[in-house]
């Protein structure tokens, strides 16, 4: 590969055979010429870039991680670099996708019949029909397993829902929204399919975010939202089945979290290249080389843990403890690297078109999401010492 990526010092693409290795490297032109150029008006204005879609939908990125229609699934560590390469160029765009590609779509593979993937699979694929996950809720955010409240009620043919959901990726503009309530006759959480339109549902941006600012989150309402009662995804029917689904995805952040490292280590570096003081590039003083060794070292070890669970998701062997371990370790070295970007960039680190600020911002909500760091380290405890400390 002529091109390596630029963070990826230990040659981990090396892993990836030499057309996996192409196609990477046309992915990695596409972003940048199609899709880097709309991310910081976007993230300024807060709108999701619209007319990015159909280039997506043409760049042959959404439903790699499946077998579908005869077409076998990319291996695990080429739809890891997929998400690496789309979060170095902007993770509110790898957000985008992980919702609709990951989650939503994830969703209704691991969880619908056969019948219900035909049913909205294909639309998706093509992004002609976009996703949202909804899970978490205005009073139930790391306990959402215990404290889900929205409830679901079957009646006749239908079900309806009532309750709220916050902070839903895709949530202001998606056609079909993955849904998790608690049914009032069994107390389970079952997943649920709620399309546009759905009577008695609305959705309402949350404004005034500044992070991944181009993602539109929105807070869901569910006001006896008649849905049909085919919507019920067959496979969803408890907590656990929901956690199917977060296993796989948990491994996805911890790859955008490495892109957005890649992403501002690859512009401190150039930056240390060309910014000049004392009479010489900044480059050439210890401090800053320390800090973009520093950064180096952050990449190359979150790149390290992150190829090894796409090697043991091949396997069929990942493990939920791994899976925290790396979400959590990841986004969390995620900080202090684009933190030192930052800091390299000096003032200039805070002016939008140098990308750092973004990156700084954008690492905030990845080491949230899906996850908090406190909630995943629970997980890693109690796989330690066999004691849960959960409360
Ligand atoms: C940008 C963004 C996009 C998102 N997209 C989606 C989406 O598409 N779909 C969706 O369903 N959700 C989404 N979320 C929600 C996200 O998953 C939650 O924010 C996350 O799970 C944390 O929940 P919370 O924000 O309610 O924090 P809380 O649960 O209220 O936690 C607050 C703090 O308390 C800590 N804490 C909580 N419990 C414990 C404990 N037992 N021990 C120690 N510390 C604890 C937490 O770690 C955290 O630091 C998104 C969030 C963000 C920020």
């Amino acid at each position: 590969m002529s091109d390596l990526l630029l963070g990826d010092f230990f040659g981990y693409q090396g892993l990836l055979s030499d057309a996996e290795q192409e196609e990477l490297l046309a992915l990695r032109e596409f972003l940048d010429s199609e899709v880097r150029p709309h991310v910081n008006s976007a993230w300024a204005a807060a709108e999701f870039p619209m007319e990015l879609i159909g280039k997506f939908a043409g760049a042959d990125i959404v439903g790699r991680s499946y077998d579908w229609d005869g077409r076998p699934r990319a291996s695990r560590l080429f739809t890891g670099f997929q998400a690496l390469e789309l979060s170095r160029v902007d993770p509110s765009m790898a957000t985008f996708l992980g919702v609709h590609n990951g989650l939503a779509m994830g969703s209704i593979m691991i969880l619908g019949s056969a019948e219900q993937r035909q049913r909205w699979i294909p639309s998706m694929m093509a992004m002609e029909t976009i996703g949202a996950f909804g899970l978490t809720e205005p009073e139930g955010g790391s306990d959402v397993a215990r404290g889900l409240r929205t409830t679901a009620r079957r009646d006749g043919d239908e079900w309806v829902l009532n309750g709220a959901k916050r902070w839903i990726g895709n949530g202001t503009f998606a056609d079909v929204i993955v849904v998790f309530a608690r049914d009032v006759d069994d107390d389970q959480v079952k997943t649920f399919v709620v399309e546009k339109g759905a009577p008695g549902f609305t959705a309402t941006k949350i404004e005034d975010k500044f992070a991944l600012r181009s993602v539109q989150n929105a807070d869901l309402s569910f006001v006896d939202c008649r849905i049909p009662a085919a919507n019920k995804l067959e496979g969803g029917n408890t907590f656990r089945d929901v956690n199917k689904v977060l296993k796989v995805t948990r491994g996805g952040v911890a790859w955008s979290g490495v892109g957005c490292q890649v992403g501002a280590y690859e512009a401190a570096v150039a930056y240390a290249r060309s910014r000049e003081q004392f009479g010489r590039p900044i480059g050439g003083f210890q401090l800053i080389q320390d800090l973009l060794a520093r950064m180096l070292g952050n990449v190359t070890a979150s790149l390290g843990m992150t190829v090894r669970i796409a090697q043991l998701q091949e396997d069929d062997a990942l493990r939920d403890d791994q899976a925290a371990l790396a979400k959590s370790y990841v986004t969390s070295r995620g900080r202090e690297t684009v933190g030192w970007a930052r800091e390299l960039f000096g003032g200039n680190g805070i002016v939008l078109e140098n990308d750092v600020i973004r990156f700084f911002a954008d690492a905030e909500a990845l080491y949230s999401y899906e996850g908090t760091r406190e909630i995943n380290t629970l997980i890693v405890g109690r796989s330690i010492t066999g004691i849960s400390a959960f409360v």
